[in-house]
């Protein structure tokens, strides 16, 4: 793939582009030679997981005492190194930001100092890796509509349902998973919402069967049951009754990283195209000199920089304190633009390759796979447009 970086298209600091050579370094040397084979394979491989923790991509928003980057990381270094790991495999740039938007960034925001201190240092060091259990099977955009059940009972919670769809739940790292429940009932009579932390190994929390997905192979995903499981009454994260809002505020932060992943995809549709144009003959000269494909290869360009910069944009007000409503609006419209972007681009360079691109000897065709489900999970391109409409004053339900 050809070097693309000094064409970022949004201006960040010398500090995270030179961060971004490090990560570009590290994909391309323990990522991007195995990629087709883990995703032939369905596998999953623990072994990169736990060189990306060395690396310390999974504590670039975390404090010093758990492991942590501290003041040397932010939000922004974390998108740059989704993106980086994304344009050479998008299930080990999941892998990624499930890992540190869904596991970590739930436990540093609200657990408590023990939770902290029991939980944050492995998951930190990328030696183990936590779920986040939000949707289930009556319950996904709708996740407010959740049935799983958590009773407290003799200085315990006890949990029954169900979870789906959850991503690096069931892996032989995975240390826990963070479920959210219904604990009762509010005073204006919808469900009180919290969440439970459920350690793995707990009697009666199960993860299924990995899922045969379209994409994403290499990536961890389960179905959970959770059955008469009983963890101690300390391991409610943060306040009871908070779930709701915890779970929103979770997928804000996550729309802007799974954005980044969308531009590692765009990133990579470019350069292979761009590649694949120039190498390959019709009619007596390479494809790219046609303008029919020269111009699919620009609306790619445009497309990077579009996305890169609300990206970005949106990572900076996260990174910059900007007001909460300011920054779901910019979450929201990344996420929704990039992704979309994304899937289109793949389109393109298949349509580039032509019937190569059909084929799985060429990566354009795992990237077509992998990219559909950017536009579905935490919040589908349908949830970002009612947000935006939302913030934008409309009263849309
Ligand atoms: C590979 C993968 C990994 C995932 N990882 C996780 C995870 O780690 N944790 C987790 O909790 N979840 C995870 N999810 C779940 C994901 O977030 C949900 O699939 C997503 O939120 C959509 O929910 P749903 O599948 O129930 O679809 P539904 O909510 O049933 O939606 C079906 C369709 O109806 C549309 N729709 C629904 N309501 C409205 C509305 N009000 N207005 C307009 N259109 C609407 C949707 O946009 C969609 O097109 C993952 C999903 C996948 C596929």
């Amino acid at each position: 793939m050809r070097d693309m970086s000094t064409q970022s298209g949004f201006e960040l600091s010398r500090e995270h582009e030179e961060f971004r050579r490090t990560v570009r370094d590290f994909a391309e040397a323990e990522i991007a030679p195995h990629a087709a084979r883990w995703d032939r394979d369905h596998h999953f491989p623990v072994d990169v997981v736990r060189k990306m923790g060395a690396l310390g991509l999974f504590g670039l928003t975390a404090p010093e005492e758990f492991g942590g980057m501290g003041e040397d990381g932010d939000f922004t270094s974390l998108c740059v190194a989704i993106e980086e790991i994304g344009r050479v495999d998008q299930s080990m740039g999941i892998t990624l930001e499930a890992a540190v938007g869904l596991g970590i960034n739930p436990i540093l925001t609200f657990g408590t100092a023990e939770q902290q201190q029991a939980w944050l240092p492995d998951l930190v060091a990328g030696t183990t890796l936590a779920g986040f259990g939000l949707t289930e099977p009556g319950a996904g955009s709708d996740a407010g509509a959740t049935k799983t059940r958590a009773v407290l009972e003799n200085g315990e919670w006890v949990v029954n349902g169900a979870k789906q769809f959850i991503t690096n739940s069931g892996s032989e790292i995975t240390s826990l998973v963070t479920v959210t429940a219904r604990t009762g009932e509010r005073e204006d009579g919808r469900p009180e919402i919290s969440t439970i932390i459920v350690p793995s190994g707990t009697p009666g929390f199960i993860a299924e069967k990995a899922y045969d997905k379209l994409g994403w192979h290499a990536s961890d995903t389960h179905p959970l049951s959770f059955q008469d499981v009983r963890v101690p009454e300390a391991n409610l994260l943060g306040e009871r009754g908070r779930g709701y809002a915890q779970f929103l505020a979770t997928l804000d932060d996550g729309r802007v990283a799974i954005a980044a992943l969308a531009v590692g995809c765009i990133q990579a549709c470019l350069e292979m195209s761009l590649a694949y144009a120039g190498d390959r003959q019709t009619f007596g000269g390479p494809i790219g000199r046609k303008q029919g494909v020269a111009f699919q290869v620009a609306d790619l360009e445009v497309m990077l920089h579009a996305s890169r910069m609300l990206t970005y944009r949106a990572a900076a007000m996260k990174d910059g304190g900007a007001p909460m409503k300011d920054f779901k609006q910019a979450a929201a419209v990344a996420k929704l633009y990039a992704t979309e972007s994304a899937v289109t681009a793949t389109r393109i360079a298949t349509q580039v390759f032509g019937g190569y691109g059909f084929m799985e000897e060429y990566p354009v065709a795992r990237f077509y796979r992998d990219a559909k489900v950017l536009e579905i999970g935490e919040g589908t391109s349908e949830v970002q447009r009612m947000l935006i409409a939302r913030g934008l004053g409309l009263p849309v339900e």
